[in-house]
């Protein structure tokens, strides 16, 4: 068992000192910028051009979606949701911090990433470090 919380996606980086941060890679061809690990670029298909860059903790909603049915165990209504980071890289997590009403929620609200302890470990009792959006303050 870790010592400390696994991050639970492969970009969610967990410094020693310091607060987390979603890293991408940046195309240092095109500027496009991705999370995912790959070998070349999918916009401009270039090889060796991607390298690490620390995404930005705020952005804008892109879309969402109120979900009222899952998983036994699983609260809902919860509010998926894509938001576009400033400076690039999208990521798609939950939107907490705001009631899961349509007339409430808009697109292109300024939102911010923020880092928590998810609420369940593994098998294993290992905790994981998740992200959510939530409306900027
Ligand atoms: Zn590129």
């Amino acid at each position: 068992m870790a010592d400390k919380p696994l991050p639970i996606v492969p970009y969610l980086q967990i410094p020693d000192e310091g607060d987390p941060y979603l890293e991408g890679l940046k195309c240092s061809s095109c500027g496009a910028i991705t999370l995912r690990r790959r070998m070349a670029c999918a916009s401009c298909g270039g090889r060796d051009t991607l390298q690490p860059q620390r995404l930005s903790n705020r952005g804008t909603l892109h879309v969402f979606s109120i979900t009222h049915r899952s998983f036994p165990g699983i609260e809902v209504p919860f509010i998926s949701a894509i938001a576009d980071l400033d400076g690039g890289g999208s990521i798609k997590t939950n939107l907490i911090g705001i009631d899961p009403d349509p007339e409430k929620i808009q697109m292109g609200m300024p939102v911010e990433v923020v880092y928590e302890i998810a609420p369940r470990k593994d098998g294993e009792g290992n905790e994981y470090m998740t992200f959510y959006l939530r409306p900027a303050s």
